[in-house]
């Protein structure tokens, strides 16, 4: 059975694993706003970031990659969807991220309300 994995993050420890996020994990949506499933970080408990299928986790020393990350996410984008739309890709450092969420209250790929990471729990 191939299962249908998405990307979940611990911005603290900035790790992410791919997991399911529904109980049948063989089919469901792309473009998914919350995860279904609950997953902790193995590492400090604290409940993981549902980030959506097409996540590319920032390495370990892309400290600006992982605020981004957390901005995007925060601000409810998903990185989700079958990238077959017009809005401008999601940005990757911290110097871009601040701009593109005040100039895309609209784009595609922002699909959650807002939410505080350190408020996730
Ligand atoms: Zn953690």
């Amino acid at each position: 059975m191939t299962q249908f994995l998405h990307n979940f993050a611990c911005f603290d420890c900035q790790i992410s694993f791919k997991r399911p996020a529904t109980k049948d994990s063989s089919s469901g949506s792309a473009h998914l706003a919350e995860s279904e499933l609950v997953h902790t970080c193995p590492n400090c408990r604290h409940k993981m970031a549902f980030m959506g299928r097409n996540f590319s986790t920032p390495s370990k020393s892309d400290n600006s990659g992982w605020i981004a990350a957390q901005a995007l996410w925060e601000a409810g984008f998903r990185f989700s969807g079958s990238g077959s739309h017009s809005d401008p890709p999601l940005p990757r450092t911290k110097q871009e991220v601040g701009e593109f969420i005040k100039l895309n209250p609209k784009h595609y790929q922002k699909i959650a309300p807002n939410e505080k990471w350190s408020d996730y729990i």
